[in-house]
């Protein structure tokens, strides 16, 4: 688990044991970390006129200045969870929009951190596959930086997409895919390289989850997504040799380490298949 969601968790308990506490949207795209904060008394609502605690949460994919304000003026006291590299996309954006660059984000555009970059900006533009490029105006400067979660490799294709497509236009480009998502893509990849099996842990609404598991998908043919070590099948690692793990930035290690132990349990029972296999043929 990333540290952004893994604080933003911390700050939620703690306010959870000074008063009621509601979470704007999901705090982490996990059931098992949900459910965790549902046995503590903290709700969750995805719209603000929902909410019927006094406090809520901004969750760590961080919110608009706009969005911000309007909680507030309808005297609700907000925590802020936001991630402080979010803040940096933030920052970067603002700078961006105030250099006079029409601002295009990489990312999804319904996610709520992509909303939470773009809400306070009038004019901007969010694309996610080179369709959304070929698909821009043209801009005499085009400010362009990511969704923290994006993978690094595309972000940088599409950059120089843009740039490619508007050759006139000055384009900037203010990396703001996060450290902690660039490890492990580039970890995953050097392990999905190795790997005859890889097994992927994560919510199924994660995007940095889904992110990797397309990643691994472009190293080793065998990927598999779950929840939880219940989604494991057994039969996926027929044959398999060398199996792979990896998880989503909002996984928490007892789920990672139920699933490992589910595999290493297959693991074992492979090889005593095998040992009894050797022993009968002895016989
Ligand atoms: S994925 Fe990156 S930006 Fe998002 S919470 Fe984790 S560290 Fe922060």
């Amino acid at each position: 688990m990333c540290f952004g969601v893994r604080d933003a968790i911390a700050l939620a308990l703690e306010h959870a044991d000074v008063g009621p506490l509601t979470i704007l949207g999901d705090l982490v795209h996990n059931p098992t970390v949900l459910s965790a904060l549902e046995a503590k008394g903290i709700a969750v609502a995805q719209d603000v006129p929902d909410v019927r605690t006094p406090t809520l949460m901004v969750t760590a994919h961080g919110t608009s200045e706009r969005n911000l304000a309007r909680t507030r003026a309808l005297g609700l006291t907000v925590v802020e969870a936001t991630c402080p590299l979010v803040h940096v996309a933030h920052r970067a954006v603002a700078a961006l929009a105030r250099d006079g660059y029409h601002v295009v984000i990489i990312g999804q555009r319904n996610h709520v951190e992509v909303r939470g970059l773009t809400g306070d900006l009038d004019r901007f533009d969010v694309v996610l596959e080179d369709d959304d490029v070929l698909a821009l105006d043209e801009h005499p400067r085009l400010g362009v930086a990511a969704q923290t979660t994006q993978p690094v490799e595309k972000v940088r294709r599409l950059v120089s997409l843009i740039r490619r497509r508007f050759p006139q236009s000055e384009v900037r480009f203010i990396d703001t895919v996060c450290k902690p998502t660039k490890q492990r893509q580039s970890a995953a990849i050097e392990m999905a390289s190795q790997a005859d099996v890889v097994i992927v842990v994560g919510g199924r609404t994660s995007n940095n989850t889904h992110e990797l598991v397309k990643t691994c998908a472009r190293y080793c043919t065998r990927v598999h997504h779950v929840q939880t070590d219940a989604d494991v099948r057994p039969e996926w690692f027929d044959g398999a040799e060398v199996v792979g793990l990896t998880a989503g930035t909002s996984t928490p290690d007892d789920v990672i380490d139920r699933v490992e132990a589910r595999i290493r349990l297959r693991a074992d029972a492979t090889v005593d298949k095998f040992a009894s296999a050797r022993a009968s043929l002895r016989r």
